[in-house]
């Protein structure tokens, strides 16, 4: 089955993935091989049907490709999604099942955890393929949890952010953060040894119970957190946080976050752009946790981990050089800086 992508044009590829007995339902989308092997979590969610979870697929394939591209891996853009089942199942079984899917493959697509998998379950598809990452880290090596260093990227996305928009550092600055949990609460803290002021919101009142504890935090409602005064909004919960009303409110100049999808619906970059409000793409800030997950395969060190997530930084910043030369959305000229990129072979695929 070959379908059309809504920001570019390569065909997707679709495997079905089907196993009565072990109990597998699912996809594997390939969007992009160009740069090398798709690489892109598998998700493990509840679909009402199989048109939804074949939607989430693409979706997500797409988006890979793109956040691949712009991280210069060699890597082009897959997702694999798995239903999952109504009743008891043996998960270990399952994920085998779907480790013998991405074997067939030989190569084409990698794996690693998303929304609903874990490290066991990456290690259940290890025992049938060795395309997969997000196992557990070796001494040394790159690999476990990906959280720090998504969030060690989103400080540098958001230290060149500032730097280019006023020339100063983020030392006494407002920082923002909706959503404190595995990423946002690392944010927080290299926000605090940077000298940032904190505001947080959360809908698990604990977490913004450890932020004032660490960091001496000011909580507010979720309802209020993109309205406060601030100089930085950081969203860290889930996508969608910049809606019309939630752009309408900001008091921020700069939006700048490690959840995915953040913009609600297209045309909100444009109305962040006249509103004077530079937002620095989700997809390029967030890339440190798809970064150690890439070198984990590649079997990188967690020192060539760092210095491709401190690459972060110089890369917003070219992008917000361009979007203020072109007068555009940064947004708009990351699409189109990804776009090249996934043309170049950089890597031959397995
Ligand atoms: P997490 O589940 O650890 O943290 C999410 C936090 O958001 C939790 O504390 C939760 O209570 C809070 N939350 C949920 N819904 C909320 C709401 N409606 N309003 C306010 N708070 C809410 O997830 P995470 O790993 O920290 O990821 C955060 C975001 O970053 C997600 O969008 C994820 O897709 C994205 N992301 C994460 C990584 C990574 O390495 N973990 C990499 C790239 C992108």
């Amino acid at each position: 089955m070959v379908a059309r992508a809504s920001r570019m044009t390569p065909p997707m590829e679709y495997v079905r993935l089907y196993d009565e007995a072990a109990g597998l339902d699912g996809v594997i989308a390939i969007h992009s091989t160009a740069r090398g092997p798709a690489a892109g979590g598998c998700r493990f969610w509840t679909y009402a049907d199989e048109s939804a979870a074949m939607a989430d697929a693409v979706r997500l394939a797409e988006g890979m490709s793109y956040k691949n591209a712009m991280a210069e891996l060699p890597f082009g853009g897959g997702k694999a999604v798995l239903r999952r089942p109504a009743g008891a199942f043996d998960r270990a079984a399952l994920f085998e099942a779907f480790g013998e899917a991405v074997e067939r493959l030989e190569g084409r697509y990698v794996t690693a955890e998303d929304v609903g998998t874990t490290v066991a379950d990456m290690e259940a598809i290890a025992r049938r393929t060795s395309h997969v990452a997000g196992r557990t880290a070796l001494p040394g090596r790159a690999g476990g949890d990906p959280s720090p260093w998504t969030a060690l990227g989103v400080f540098e996305a958001m230290r060149a952010a500032v730097a280019f928009q006023s020339g100063s550092t983020l030392s006494g600055k407002v920082v923002s953060v909706l959503g404190v949990g595995n990423v946002g609460a690392h944010l927080c803290e290299l926000l605090a040894e940077a000298g940032a002021e904190l505001v947080v919101a959360d809908i698990d009142p604990a977490r913004c119970a450890q932020m004032v504890e660490r960091h001496a935090a000011r909580v507010v409602s979720i309802d209020e957190i993109a309205g406060v005064a601030a100089d930085v909004f950081a969203p860290c919960a889930l996508g969608g946080a910049l809606d019309a009303a939630t752009v309408a409110a900001l008091q921020a100049r700069l939006v700048c976050g490690a959840a995915n999808n953040q913009l609600a619906s297209e045309d909100m970059a444009d109305v962040l752009l006249a509103r004077g409000v530079t937002y620095v793409p989700d997809y390029v800030a967030n890339a440190g946790g798809i970064i150690n997950v890439a070198a984990e395969y590649l079997r990188e060190s967690a020192d060539e981990v760092r210095q491709r997530v401190v690459g972060i930084g110089p890369r917003v910043a070219a992008v917000l050089e361009e979007a203020a030369r072109d007068g555009l959305a940064p947004s708009t000229v990351a699409d189109r800086t990804a776009e090249r990129l996934m043309q170049e072979r950089v890597a031959e695929p397995a």
